[in-house]
């Protein structure tokens, strides 16, 4: 059976440690499912000071990172340097990333493969916009989004450091969350992907969890999918119903 994951993506909010220490102090004290896999992703700035007052059970995600080791690359943070300061975790592909900066799924594919060899695992993220679905694309778009990867990662084995989060740009933010049986097609379509283009094995294996204006309201009957495998949470991270979708299993 695949692990429980629940990922929580502080995105650039809000400012000091002090205001995070709030959602910290919550998830320290919580009753939280031991069998669920939990990790939250602050701002970089804020990864050591939090890796410092969570609890151990407790990852810590980077947003992102960049392919090079080091160099000239202003503003950037390479894979090496998390590691080095004890991150096992980092994001790759947010939709935020691909359509603000410009990144295409090459560049991620690139950033996913670096930051594996890395040894740090990969929470990488896909999803169609909501034209794309209308135009009924959305096994085109996020095949087409894993297949970049599948290109040049070429190893499966590769595979098992890796979480796929399913994030349909229309749900992100918005308080539109996809209802369970769009939600299970979606990860159902993943793992036929990886299947076909990657292995039987990876494709068993391979969480795919869902991001999108996840609630602690809208998170049993999500969980219940058989393909959902946890959740990428924005906005209800910072809450404290992030306790309640971390233990959406129990
Ligand atoms: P929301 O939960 O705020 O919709 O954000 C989802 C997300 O982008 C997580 O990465």
């Amino acid at each position: 059976a695949r692990q429980f994951f629940v990922g929580g993506n502080f995105k650039m909010n809000p400012g000091s440690v002090e205001q995070k220490k709030n959602i910290i102090d919550i998830l320290n004290q919580a009753d939280l499912d031991p069998s669920t896999e939990v990790v939250i992703a602050p701002p970089a700035l804020y990864l050591i000071p939090l890796k410092g007052l969570v609890r151990k059970e407790i990852q810590l995600a980077a947003q992102n990172c960049y392919f090079k080791t080091s160099g000239a690359f202003t503003g950037e943070i390479s894979p090496t340097q998390l590691v080095d300061a004890g991150i096992p975790y980092v994001i790759l592909g947010h939709s935020e990333r691909r359509t603000l900066f410009h990144e295409t799924s090459e560049f991620v594919g690139n950033k996913t493969k670096a930051a594996l060899d890395a040894s740090l695992k990969v929470i990488l993220c896909v999803g169609e916009t909501l034209a794309e679905r209308e135009a009924r694309k959305t096994t085109e778009v996020v095949n087409a989004q894993l297949q970049a990867v599948v290109d040049i990662l070429k190893d499966t084995a590769y595979w098992s450091n890796i979480v796929i989060a399913y994030e349909p740009v229309w749900a992100i933010g918005t308080g539109k969350v996809a209802t369970a049986v769009q939600a299970q097609d979606a990860h159902a379509e993943i793992r036929q992907f990886l299947k076909t283009r990657v292995s039987e094995s990876v494709a068993e294996t391979t969480r795919v969890i869902y991001g999108g204006s996840v609630t602690a309201a809208n998170c049993k009957e999500l969980a219940t999918q058989p393909d959902v495998d946890g959740f990428l949470v924005g906005g209800a991270s910072l809450k404290p119903e992030f306790v309640n979708i971390i233990n959406a299993m129990k």
